[in-house]
């Protein structure tokens, strides 16, 4: 049976077409991985699949683990999600029977539930007979407490994400509709989520009340779009509208959009990371563009940290926007000092001990002769675990160079993320309990120095009561004290859960 028949025979009302797909490993670098990207359209008489594809090849970056895309066609949901990279998941035979008019699509990395098949987004279940699918940004902070009363409720799982905590808590919901059932569900989720949720006659969005991770509205055409960032926007010459705000609840249907605020907000708190590395260089967040944000980073590292060198180069590429701001303000000239092979991305090979260091550089190599002798500035965005960083120095050292100054674009990380992007835990940060001077020793570096918060704020230049820098200071906007156990495959290792009866195959 051809594909397109395998889809014909599936598209039922709500039925999902399930495929099995490949596995995923990744060379074990030092890296700060986003959670997702989500992107959502309503366009009356129009075929929405292709355009979310192209929504989520931008918001690539979020998310590499799987893609999926759901479409409504007015009467029916149809979803099709596979494990991998958003262009490998779809294809022209896959994504011709995904018809309809309004749809939502997601591009997981994953935080909470591992990756398999069953974990990836959006996910499907139904209100009172009504279907619906679900496609989430973020990470919620009681997941475990409203996953075991719901399972004490007699709510059953599929998966082992968060994201399921909020579709179950809607579809248990005593409400008449489901807009107050998706109401009710939101008043007792803890945490960060910018949601996309499509029923068959609609597109609704909701951001935390926090606004941790970003959420924008854009229009084409008449229609409307929501996106994790502008630049899923500009791929389908849609306009910027505004950012949803926190707390924000969007409706979309064939009355046109209707906005209400669902929560209050206490506190906003966008993620700061999102601003310093996440967020694509040519996305715009407050208004600001990001490449330029960064460039202020580099400025204002040139001025708390000034070295004597003879080049400024970056680690690329998210490094390279502040050091280009750092030669900038330093006047020390910019050059490229490594080449970046952007085709490794994942790889099925696991590496063995032995050439585990393999990793970096089969990602970066320097240029050689650029180097050489030289004085120089390296600017990146961030130092985790210590071990890219060591590896980037011993590289440059044996590429000839004289001196190395190395300059972070942020300041230490010192505390985990809870609202959804996996860093590491406390004690793997390299300056948990360690000074700079410590750092640079273990680095083997002539001089270090990171941004100070102050300068990350006055580079963004927005009040800095706006943000959440808890990985920097420890100082988290939503009590975190409800987590019962940190960990990414808590759910995964709950016994409980593989108790429980499941009707989606995975292999
Ligand atoms: S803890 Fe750090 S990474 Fe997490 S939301 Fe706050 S600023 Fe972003």
């Amino acid at each position: 049976m051809s594909i397109k028949e395998e889809y014909k025979k599936n598209l039922t009302k709500g039925k999902k077409f399930l495929k099995t797909g490949g596995n995923s490993n990744n060379f074990n670098l030092d890296e700060i991985h986003e959670e997702c990207g989500i992107f959502g359209i309503y366009a009356s008489g129009k075929n929405v699949a292709e355009i979310i594809f192209y929504g989520l090849q931008a918001l690539q970056h979020r998310g590499q683990e799987s893609a999926g895309i759901a479409v409504s066609d007015g009467r029916n949901i149809l979803i099709y999600k596979d494990l991998g990279l958003v262009s490998s998941v779809f294809n022209e035979q896959n994504l011709a029977p995904l018809q309809g008019h309004i749809g939502i699509g997601h591009s997981r990395y994953s935080t909470k539930g591992k990756n398999v098949w069953r974990n990836s987004q959006p996910l499907f279940r139904t209100f009172k007979g009504q279907s619906f699918a679900i496609a989430h940004n973020g990470n919620l902070i009681n997941t475990e407490s409203l996953r075991r009363t719901q399972i004490k409720n007699g709510a059953r799982f599929e998966t082992s994400t968060d994201t399921e905590i909020i579709a179950s808590l809607i579809e248990t919901s005593e409400k008449e509709n489901i807009e107050d059932a998706i109401r009710d569900a939101i008043s007792v989720i803890k945490g960060s989520f910018s949601l996309l949720i499509l029923t068959c006659d609609k597109l609704m969005a909701i951001r935390d009340p926090n606004g941790f991770r970003p959420m924008v509205l854009g229009t084409r055409g008449g229609n409307y779009i929501i996106a994790s960032e502008t630049c899923a926007l500009d791929i389908i010459d849609a306009k910027f509208i505004r950012e949803v705000d926190p707390g924000e609840f969007l409706i979309i249907d064939e009355n046109g959009l209707r906005s209400q605020m669902l929560l209050p907000v206490k506190r906003r708190s966008m993620c700061v990371f999102e601003l310093i590395y996440f967020a694509r260089p040519d996305s715009y967040i407050y208004n600001k563009n990001m490449y330029e944000v960064r460039h202020k980073m580099g400025e204002e590292l040139a001025k708390e940290a000034p070295a004597d060198a003879d080049l400024v180069i970056s680690v690329p590429d998210s490094g390279t926007p502040a050091a280009v701001g750092y030669s900038a303000a330093s006047k020390i000239p910019y050059a490229e000092g490594f080449i970046k092979n952007r085709y490794v991305g994942r790889t099925f090979i696991q590496p063995s001990q032995d050439i585990r260091e393999i990793g970096v550089r089969l990602k970066l190599n320097p240029l050689k002769d650029m180097i050489k002798g030289k004085r120089i500035v390296v600017v990146d965005d961030s130092i985790v675990r210590g071990n890219t960083s060591k590896q980037i120095v011993r590289m440059l050292y044996n590429a000839g160079v004289k001196e190395i100054h190395m300059r972070i674009s942020s300041p230490p990380l010192v505390h985990p993320c809870f609202y959804g992007i996996d860093m590491a835990t406390q004690t793997e940060f390299i300056a948990n309990h360690r000074t700079v001077e410590d750092i640079r020793k273990y680095l083997g570096v002539d001089s270090l120095a990171y941004l100070s918060i102050d300068g990350l704020v006055r580079a963004i230049g927005e009040p800095k009561a706006d943000f959440c820098f808890a990985c920097f200071n420890g100082d988290y906007p939503v009590d975190i004290s409800e987590i019962i156990k940190y960990d990414k495959f808590s759910i995964d290792n709950d016994d409980r859960m593989e108790k429980l009866p499941t009707n989606i195959k995975t292999r």
